[in-house]
């Protein structure tokens, strides 16, 4: 599996995204924008993914064809990364779902997980951990320290919007773990936004 930054610079998920910036966009809106670019960026951070032979009969002959070498779970961090799920699971029908939940703690200011739950197949199973917004790291970080203790064969990180701070975090704790993401802003600002960003991802989904 290929690590390291991969930015997928799709022109129909850059305008998708751009819809989701927009301050004036909808619940409705961004909820089908976010599920589509979920979609499109599974194309991008499964190119790799194992596959083993399979034999089919086609109505001509027999023909070796491909499957998945392994389960695929799909594990949103709570709670932005559920707006995702249905559209990863559009191109990943058989793929399982496991859940994630960080608080940021208010005196450490460091993300503390409040709940987990994973399939029991974890181990063996290719995992795609995923968060809209990937800002200062550290909850990627913590929910990818967290994942790996229970031992899955890889783990690839999906984002849509992503900043310098948050990828040196990431990629520096989690070397291993590629971060595919559609787009690098400019940074954070004073209460951790990603600039120029789309605003909370959560707050926008949830319409909250
Ligand atoms: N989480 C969000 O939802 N938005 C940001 O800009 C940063 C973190």
């Amino acid at each position: 599996m290929s690590s390291g930054i991969h930015v997928v610079t799709h022109p129909l998920i850059q305008i998708k995204l751009t819809r989701m910036r927009a301050a004036d966009t909808s619940t409705v809106e961004f909820r089908a924008r976010l599920s589509e670019v979920a979609e499109l960026m599974v194309f991008e951070a499964t190119r790799d993914i194992q596959t083993r032979p399979e034999m089919v009969r086609t109505p001509i002959t027999d023909h070796e064809g491909a499957t998945l070498a392994r389960p695929i779970v799909v594990v949103p961090i709570l709670r932005a990364g559920l707006g995702m799920v249905d559209g990863m699971l559009h191109l990943l029908p058989d793929a399982s779902v496991g859940h994630i939940g960080m608080f940021r703690d208010e005196e450490s200011h460091r993300p503390q997980s409040y709940y987990c739950k994973l399939p029991p197949h974890t181990h063996e199973s290719d995992v795609l951990v995923v968060d809209p917004m990937l800002a200062t790291g550290h909850s990627a970080t913590a929910a990818i320290t967290q994942l790996k203790e229970h031992h899955p064969q890889s783990i690839r990180f999906v984002c849509c919007l992503s900043c310098p701070e948050g990828l040196k975090q990431l990629s520096e704790a989690h070397p291993d773990v590629p971060i595919f993401t559609a787009a690098v802003d400019k940074g954070l600002n004073e209460k951790a936004y990603i600039v120029p960003g789309l605003g909370d991802a959560g707050d926008r989904y949830f319409g909250t």
